[in-house]
């Protein structure tokens, strides 16, 4: 599906310094907006920001990268460009899995690098006010210096920004816990289409004043609105932490010892699972030896004053079937296991192309998904590897591509494979994306979980905020029947 934008003039992959942007006249929109040293056109610039970590990437170029420093340059920005009709394509780090930042011919890409400081940091409050670029791992930091901390940890943490994680209501590994990004953002600052700016939630721990429109952006995927600034929710740091490696012959054993945890009433803030392909793949990256301790791991740390009773009644869960289980207190020991944990998708791409996919369903049926998925993967003679974020039903399958090239299409058995995958997930009550977003891989299953009525709802959410579908087109929402 990849491919180089042809016949604009644009050179080698090293230059010249002329881009798409001279050819459509997006030059002229920006320069009236920002300093010219803030326009990239460059082909190397274009090429960079085109694609994101989802292994696809549009045939075409971006016109033109943009990099604001002020939220009122980016409302000159989208003013300009709304005006002009050209649409915008708002990137944080381009670390999503859904194809949601891509960028193609004709669009602007809006980084939010440069608008990257925590504004605010209030101990007494416990809350942040932040600009989009800030990276989720650095707020943390700076938090754990007043005793808090900022809960949302994708595997991505360290790399990420705020702002993608709000666009895309990112999970992560202590969702089990402390929830999604959306439980941690009590209001937003925005951008609309046209220019103009709204202030959404609060900076108060309750609030009810109107429509919850923080949610409507949390999540839309850079569709409805540029985020410029959010409001975040700090917890106390837990006082101390208990942590669990477990290993079990096979992943179905690590997912009964999940439901045991469960039933036990006992809420982990973490409990992560990794199949035996992934172990393998982390072992040969990281020369780490877990898969010679099982055919599958199961990492669950409790948190808080009571953490080591809680790991105790963990234990006693987690036990039957184990082939080697080991706990630590020491958090420095958990940090490298969460590390090793964060490595696995890194590892996983080391091994060639893959496809990644995100079905979350109800916990009840976290085993019988497993088995599905790879049922699914012998059946299509496909490679599958999966990791799951376990305590909240959410799989990664993660498809490896075996001898195919970086712009090949993905072979077809792949697609349908997956296509069962998705199937799996709302046959089981589930979701066909538990924390990556729709982006543009998934569009042609959305109606099938969320139903016509829904999908023209949304259509018309999107067009009262974006009358001239000018913010990251094609993302995010389905395709109903009456749209294909
Ligand atoms: C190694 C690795 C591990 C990962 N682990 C997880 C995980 O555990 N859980 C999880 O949920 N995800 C995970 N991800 C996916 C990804 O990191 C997250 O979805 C992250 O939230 C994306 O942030 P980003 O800044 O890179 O956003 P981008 O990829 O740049 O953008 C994602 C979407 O957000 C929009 N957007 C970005 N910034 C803004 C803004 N300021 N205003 C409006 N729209 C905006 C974009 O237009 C796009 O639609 C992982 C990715 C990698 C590479």
């Amino acid at each position: 599906m990849t491919g180089v934008a042809s016949g604009l003039g644009l050179g080698t992959e090293a230059g010249p310094e002329v881009g798409a942007g001279e050819v459509n006249g997006v030059v002229d929109l920006l320069t009236d907006v920002l300093p010219a040293e803030r326009i990239r056109l460059d082909r190397p610039a274009l090429t960079a920001h085109r694609h994101d970590r989802s292994g696809w990437a549009p045939d075409g170029l971006p016109s033109a990268v943009v990099f604001p420093e002020s939220a009122e340059e980016v409302a000159a920005i989208l003013r300009a460009a709304d005006a002009a009709r050209v649409p915008v394509v708002t990137r944080g780090a381009g670390t999503g899995l859904s194809g949601a930042a891509t960028a193609t011919d004709g669009e602007i890409v809006l980084s939010t690098a440069r608008l990257d400081r925590v504004l605010e940091l209030s101990p007494d409050d416990e809350i942040a006010v932040v600009e989009p670029g800030v990276i989720p791992a650095d707020l943390d930091r700076a938090a754990a210096a007043h005793g808090l901390g900022y809960a949302p940890d994708p595997g991505s943490v360290e790399i990420c920004t705020v702002g993608g994680t709000i666009a895309t209501n990112a999970g992560g590994l202590r969702c089990a816990k402390y929830g999604v990004t959306r439980e941690s953002v009590l209001g937003l600052d925005v951008v609309l289409a046209d220019g103009r700016r709204i202030q959404t939630g609060r900076r108060t721990v309750k609030g009810v004043t109107g429509y919850d429109l923080t949610s409507l952006f949390i999540g839309s995927e850079g569709t409805l609105g540029v985020v410029v600034g959010a409001t975040l929710r700090l917890l106390p740091r837990p006082a101390s932490t208990s942590t669990i490696a477990a290993f079990f012959d096979d992943v179905e054993g690590a997912a009964q010892a999940v439901a045991r945890i469960r039933t036990h009433r006992i809420r982990p803030a973490v409990a992560e699972l990794l199949d035996a392909a992934t172990l393998a793949a982390i072992d040969t990256a990281e020369a780490t030896g877990f898969a010679g301790r099982g055919g599958a791991l199961l990492i669950v740390q409790t948190d808080g004053a009571g953490a080591a009773a809680e790991a105790d009644a963990a234990l006693s869960a987690i036990r039957p079937g184990t082939t080697d289980i080991a706990t630590t207190a020491d958090p420095a020991e958990a940090a490298e296991l969460l590390r090793a944990r964060r490595l696995a998708l890194p590892a996983l791409e080391k091994l060639g192309r893959v496809l990644i996919e995100d079905i979350a369903v109800p916990r009840s049926r976290l085993a019988e998904a497993i088995r599905a998925v790879s049922a699914t993967a012998d059946r299509h003679g496909v490679r599958v590897a999966t990791l799951a974020h376990a305590a909240d039903g959410n799989l990664h399958p993660i498809f490896v591509l075996d001898d195919v090239p970086p712009n090949a299409p993905v072979p077809a058995p792949v697609w349908t494979a997956a296509a069962e995958v998705f199937r799996t997930a709302l046959r089981l009550g589930g979701t066909l994306t538990g924390e990556h977003g729709v982006g543009l891989l998934k569009r042609q299953w959305v109606a099938e979980e969320v139903g016509d009525v829904s999908l023209a709802v949304q259509y018309q959410i999107k067009q009262a905020l974006d009358p001239h579908g000018i913010l990251n087109p094609g993302k995010a929402l389905g395709m109903a029947a009456h749209r294909r």
